[in-house]
């Protein structure tokens, strides 16, 4: 479970969340949408005990500032928007870069270390690749050993940073089928944020739209995905289509005069 009270974040002498309130329930998908700038990452980052907030974030009803760096390991995991990319570094190691919050200062990882990151790399489909250099795998291979990295953790809540937007659309719905599939399986938490809002509104219970650095609507998809808020917001043009799967956002171009 996922808690935040009036959460504000300032960059550089800039006020960039200006208190956000939110709450994802224990082994539910929560997307956050929101235009370029909003405030999304910045949003994950301070959920994953990655820079400084005012206000209160609690996992799993304890507040991150009173958990030690283990204790948060164990809880949240999270997959940044762009990973640094070790050069020259395998598959294999940098899935075990996940581990490193349990590998005691100058220790060795362990059996136990070693078997989770293999289950997670037979689990993606990358076994085939725990020896190559992460640098030569395609856009969507890396994007599962990134995925796998933070899965190698085993943690109970997963923070997506955009975690498709390099992905062609059979890669995407891979990816994201399997982060569904193991938050059924393993009752993990999901708090994402992701551009493409037809499929942001066909994996998330519920989305919050973040605009600005506040929350300028949440709930189910069909509260979220219309045509005024998408208007308000992105100032785009879109006609939003309800279907069995949920709305679909189609972009319209403008009409010549
Ligand atoms: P989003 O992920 O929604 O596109 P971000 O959270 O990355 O937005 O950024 C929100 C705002 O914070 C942007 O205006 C960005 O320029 C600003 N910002 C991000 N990092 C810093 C920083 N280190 N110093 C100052 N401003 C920053
Ligand atoms: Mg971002």
């Amino acid at each position: 479970m996922i808690r935040l009270d009036a959460v504000r974040v300032t960059l550089d002498g800039t006020e960039i969340l200006h208190g956000v309130d939110l709450m994802v329930e224990a082994g539910s998908w929560v997307t956050i949408i929101g235009p370029n700038g909003a405030g999304k990452s910045t949003l994950l980052r301070a959920v994953g005990g990655l820079l400084p907030f005012d206000g209160s974030v609690t996992l799993e009803g304890t507040p991150l500032a009173r958990l030690r760096r283990r204790e948060r390991a164990r809880l949240v995991a999270t997959v940044p928007q762009t990973p640094v990319v070790p050069p020259g570094m395998s598959v294999l190691d940098y899935v075990l870069l996940g581990r490193t919050p349990f590998i005691p200062a100058l220790g060795r990882e362990s059996a136990r270390d070693l078997a989770a990151a293999a289950a997670v790399l037979d689990r993606l489909d990358l076994g085939g690749f725990a020896g190559r250099a992460l640098d030569t795998l395609s856009g969507g291979e890396r994007q599962r050993a990134f995925l796998a990295r933070a899965l190698a953790q085993e943690a109970t809540i997963l923070l997506l940073d955009e975690p498709t937007s390099a992905l062609d659309i059979g890669h995407q719905q891979e990816v994201l089928d399997l982060v569904d599939e193991l938050r059924r399986d393993h009752g993990l938490t999901v708090l994402a944020t992701m551009h493409d809002l037809s499929i942001a509104g066909e994996y998330a219970e519920r989305l919050v739209l973040l605009s600005a650095g506040r929350v300028a609507a949440a709930g189910p998809p069909r509260e979220v995905l219309t045509e005024s808020l998408l208007a308000d917001h992105y100032h785009a043009r879109v006609r939003v289509i309800d279907s069995p799967d949920g709305p679909l956002i189609v972009p319209l171009r403008a009409r010549p005069s």
